[in-house]
């Protein structure tokens, strides 16, 4: 088994870090971090803990220690969901201490010798880690995952951007309250209502997408080159983030080769049969009221995509569209980094 830690644990995605990892097969939670106040606290009592599931016996007593590498004995590889400011002062210390640091947060996803991944669209930039050793003198390092809107759209993407040529990609997104974190937004705000704004999101959709589709050459990564529009909005869902997704295709497509080429889709985690795989990463739903945040986030154990009302546009008829949800803290957090510890310590 790999020790691991998870810093920031007490929060929306650490929770689900818990979660997640409590019968892991490769992972086991041996440290838990989080702000000065909390530590020092058994885990149960410094936690709002929100899940259905209930707090896993095996951390309830953990004690949790303050996010600094000094605290973090014994362990291989810290999962991160810290927020981006705290992240971006820590993770290099714990890369530095020689841990290996998956994260979640924002901070260092746009630097280039971070990999940013999704095992399913980019395995291959994880070779990016040799170049970020070098550069920074570490022994360990940090890759990173997408931000949760954009894990679901690139899942979708790929397989298209594999079979067609695209041109333009426009989404519109309807996200979840769990996104913004435990105290993100007050429910005055968003109770009865919609809040068309989500900080930096529309642009970590724009940059993150390209990044992630991107070419690379065993150095560097060229971003794709279509152009892609978001416009991101902050709905009164709890879990899962609803995208309306509109391509302007470069070539002619049929409705139903779209279809197949969703279902048929695989990737490297697939092909390894890793442990948080789902089966298939982006499921077709073919009734007209379908996806939904509550009926379908829980797909793959909420690692699949759904997607649905696969169409030709009939205004704009060489245009596609489609609607999406994907879990944002499973496959779109906790998840993608577990799954990126995973295919590290399957192929590294
Ligand atoms: P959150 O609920 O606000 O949790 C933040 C966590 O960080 C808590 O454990 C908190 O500990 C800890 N923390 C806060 N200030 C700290 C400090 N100064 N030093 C050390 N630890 C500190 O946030 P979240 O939603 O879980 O998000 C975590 C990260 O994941 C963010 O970077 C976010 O952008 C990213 N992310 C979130 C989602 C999502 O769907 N929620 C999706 C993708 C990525 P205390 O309890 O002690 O304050």
């Amino acid at each position: 088994m790999v020790n691991v830690g998870i810093l920031g644990a007490t929060g929306m995605v650490g929770q689900r870090f818990i979660e997640l990892l409590a019968d892991h097969p490769q992972f086991e939670i041996t440290a838990l971090t989080a702000s000065k106040r909390s530590a020092g606290k058994k885990y149960r009592d410094a936690v709002n803990w929100h899940l259905e599931t209930g707090i896993p016996e095996a951390v309830k007593d953990t004690v949790v220690v303050d996010t600094d590498p000094s605290e973090v004995k014994d362990v291989d590889l810290v999962f991160s969901a810290l927020p981006a400011n705290i992240a971006a002062a820590v993770e290099p210390k714990f890369a530095a201490a020689g841990m290996k640091v998956a994260s979640n947060a924002s901070a260092m996803r746009m630097e280039p010798d971070v990999p940013l991944v999704i095992p399913e669209v980019n395995p291959e930039h994880l070779d990016l880690i040799e170049t970020q050793q070098k550069n920074r003198g570490w022994d360990g390092f940090i890759v990173t995952n997408p931000n949760c809107s954009t894990i679901a759209l690139t899942l979708t993407l790929k397989p298209l951007y594999d079979q067609y040529d695209i041109k333009r990609v426009y989404v519109s997104t309807m996200q979840a309250v769990s996104g913004a974190g435990y105290s993100g937004v007050p429910s005055m705000a968003i109770l009865d209502n919609i809040v068309p704004y989500i900080g930096s999101e529309e642009e970590k959709m724009e940059s993150e997408t390209l990044q992630l589709l991107g070419d690379f050459d065993g150095e560097s990564v060229t971003p794709a080159n279509f152009k892609l529009s978001a416009s991101c909005n902050r709905t009164p869902v709890i879990d899962g983030h609803t995208e309306a997704v509109f391509i302007e295709m470069g070539e002619e497509f049929e409705v139903d080769d779209v279809k197949d080429v969703f279902k048929g889709f695989k990737g490297l985690p697939q092909k390894l049969g890793l442990h948080s795989a789902p089966e298939s990463p982006v499921i077709v739903r073919e009734e007209d009221d379908r996806p939904q945040p509550r009926m379908d986030r829980g797909a793959g154990g909420g690692m699949a995509v759904s997607v649905g009302r696969v169409r030709r546009d009939n205004v704009f008829p060489e245009n596609l569209k489609y609607v999406l949800v994907g879990h944002n803290t499973i496959r779109g957090a906790a998840g993608a980094s577990i799954l990126n510890a995973e295919l590290i310590n399957e192929i590294m």
